[in-house]
């Protein structure tokens, strides 16, 4: 079994840490956090003094962090991960980041002599805590190989998507969908309200018709059809409006950066914005029906 380093014991790190040291092996901990950190520590793992402490001696490196200026305050510079860890030490970054900041740090730590992936997650806080988050790499098929057992102990499906920053590029290309989906779906519904068409009736036609996406037959966005959706429990998150506005302007920031043209991803952002400017923190992305609804 091996040594690993684990930073970030968020909503998302703090179940994958556990399945990490479920696996049997010797988990050193770090999070801004001391409660998280004091909390996994009764389960097994052991408290680092830093996250540069939480990298040495150890054979492997999982973070979980917010965002691509987290990811790289903790990873590069003098004070950063890299230059703590010792050469050939493994590193996987599965936060959700910008392609570009996800290729900086991998690069940096390609010079350095390490292997590293990003490995960014498709599944929330209940897949993190069951181990079956899909994971999505980017990196070298040398580093894939290596981090393939460590992901495998934390998800269901481990999927090799090409060179660094691929795995990143999958997540927000996904997410774009995902968003626009969900807007298309809710925007159905609250015209068929409209036209007297019940919603189990469309629910029924379209979820057997070409309407059908996972939007409308796994995460339906008006209640009753299906049992699981938010919105048969008051639009309460699942998957937070505030997280899917973050991929959705990643993945504006990518369009942009890449010189393309994304109009529906675009206004999908636009949409979200407006619809976290007005709701409570844990509301559900698929809340957005209410604000289309006038
Ligand atoms: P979170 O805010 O709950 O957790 C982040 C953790 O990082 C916190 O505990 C924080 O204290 C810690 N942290 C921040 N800066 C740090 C630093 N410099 N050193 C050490 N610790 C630091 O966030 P989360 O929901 O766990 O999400 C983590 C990542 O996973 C994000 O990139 C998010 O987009 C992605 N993601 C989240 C979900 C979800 O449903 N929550 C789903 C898929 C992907």
């Amino acid at each position: 079994m091996a040594k690993v380093g684990f930073i970030g014991l968020g909503n998302m790190g703090g179940g994958m840490a556990r399945n990490i040291l479920k696996a049997g092996h010797e988990l050193k901990v770090f999070d801004l956090n001391d409660q998280v950190v004091a909390e996994i520590c009764v389960e097994g793992a052991t408290a680092a003094s830093s996250a540069t402490d939480a990298v040495r001696g150890v054979d492997a490196v999982i973070t979980m962090l917010p965002a691509g200026k987290h990811v790289k305050s903790v990873y590069l510079g003098e004070n950063g991960l890299i230059a703590a860890a010792g050469e050939g030490t493994l590193m996987m970054d599965c936060s959700t980041i910008d392609v570009d900041s996800a290729r900086e740090v991998v690069a940096a730590a390609t010079a350095a002599g390490m292997n590293m992936v990003d490995a960014p997650v498709s599944g929330g806080v209940a897949a993190a805590a069951m181990g079956s988050l899909t994971f999505m790499v980017g990196g070298t098929e040398e580093a894939f190989t290596a981090a393939e057992p460590y992901l495998d102990n934390m998800g269901a499906n481990i999927i090799h998507a090409g060179k660094a920053g691929s795995g990143q590029a999958a997540k927000i290309c996904n997410n774009m969908m995902l968003g626009i989906q969900m807007i298309s779906v809710a925007e159905a519904f609250v015209l068929a309200e409209k036209l007297g068409l019940e919603a189990d009736k469309l629910f029924a036609i379209s979820s057997k018709a070409s309407g059908q996406c996972w939007s409308l037959t796994s995460y339906c966005p008006v209640p009753g059809p299906v049992e699981t959706s938010p919105a048969n429990n008051d639009y309460k998150a699942g998957f937070a409006a505030a997280m899917m506005l973050k991929d959705l302007r990643l993945a504006q920031e990518a369009a942009q950066s890449a010189g393309v043209t994304t109009p529906l991803g675009q206004m999908s952002r636009d949409l979200y914005e407006k619809f976290t400017d007005m709701s409570a923190d844990d509301m559900d992305f698929s809340g957005i029906i209410n604000m289309l609804r006038g």
